[in-house]
């Protein structure tokens, strides 16, 4: 039995002169959650698709529990728990509905768990699906899509329409409880510090492009934030080989720096200026400088 319940390989996906994915290459790993993070429109549905068979690989291959999900729709969606983007479920029915439903297609369900999902998400079987709220649409989709207890659990900006406050508590239980079971997840979203919280590994798409795709926690040691006070306010930030980025004004900037920003710090001496702080960036900080580096040219390193 394969560990690599995703493999993609040199998949390249236009849509007319949009590359929505350019020579993308990785592995989803058993027991994993798999942040796949990006801006809109960065490729992420495009891929998942993919996984879904949703879409066919024109150039490069997919392959899923080492299956063709194309060639083999029934041997790879019966395992696997999808929440869309869109939400798309149908309208008419009531949420019981939709249970027992959804019940039928997977010999997996799991009665206990989904009733406790139903009383974690508090919702009400009775209502019709048409009448729920996004947030509500949002915990209803994520409940049919656990409830079979998927091996591979896919979801696509599963926190979009939550309210904050709940947003993250649930999916973090949820991700966190299929990973824990040595199931798998693959996770899109554009809410850096939601998968910060979440994933092992990381894949940063950018206009197609896999920018990054590490474990989470080299990723983050790897890169440090310095902030750096200035002697006069420079008319632009300096910059520095290391320096992967800089956010501030006037005297004051943070520099997203790569490795243990050591070369930045000799650097500010050398300027006379002062290292006020040092500390670990955030994914979000790292995948902004990374994308606006991209945008300006160069290739993180
Ligand atoms: P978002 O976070 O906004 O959902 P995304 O990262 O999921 O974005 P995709 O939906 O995969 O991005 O889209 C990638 C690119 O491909 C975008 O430029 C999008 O406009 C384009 N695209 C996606 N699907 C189609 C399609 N069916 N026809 C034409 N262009 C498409």
């Amino acid at each position: 039995m394969t560990d690599e319940i995703v493999a993609i390989r040199a998949l390249s996906r236009n849509f007319g002169s949009t590359v929505a994915l350019g020579d993308v290459t990785l592995s989803v790993v058993r027991g994993t959650v798999f942040g796949l993070v990006g801006e809109n429109g960065a490729g992420k549905t495009t891929l998942i698709k993919h996984v879904l068979g949703l879409y066919r690989a024109e150039q490069g291959q997919v392959s899923v529990f080492g299956l063709d999900p194309v060639g083999d729709p029934a041997g790879v969606l019966g395992r696997i728990g999808y929440l869309s983007e869109d939400r798309d479920l149908p309208e008419w029915m009531r949420v019981g509905e939709l249970m027992s439903y959804t019940r039928a297609f997977y010999p997996g369900w799991d009665d206990r768990l989904a009733r406790d999902l139903l009383e974690m998400f508090e919702l009400d079987t009775g209502r019709k699906v048409r009448t729920l709220s996004r947030g509500q649409r949002a915990r209803a989709g994520l409940l049919v899509a656990v409830a079979h207890r998927p091996e591979l659990l896919l979801l696509d900006e599963p926190s979009s329409g939550l309210d904050p406050g709940a947003r993250m508590d649930i999916l973090a239980a949820i991700v966190r409880t299929v990973a824990d079971e040595g199931r798998t997840v693959l996770l899109s979203s554009h809410l850096l510090h939601e998968v910060q919280r979440v994933a092992d590994r990381v894949a940063m798409l950018h206009r197609g492009q896999l920018l990054l795709n590490e474990p989470l926690d080299d990723l983050l040691a790897r890169h440090r934030a310095l902030t750096i006070r200035f002697a006069t306010a420079p008319t632009a930030p300096p910059s520095w080989p290391g320096a992967l980025g800089w956010t501030g004004q006037g005297v004051e900037w943070t520099c997203l720096c790569n490795g243990e920003g050591t070369s930045c710090k000799q650097f500010a001496e050398e300027a006379g200026a002062e290292v006020v702080e040092e500390r670990a960036p955030s994914l979000e900080e790292i995948f902004l400088a990374c994308t606006r580096k991209e945008a300006s040219g160069s290739k993180p390193s």
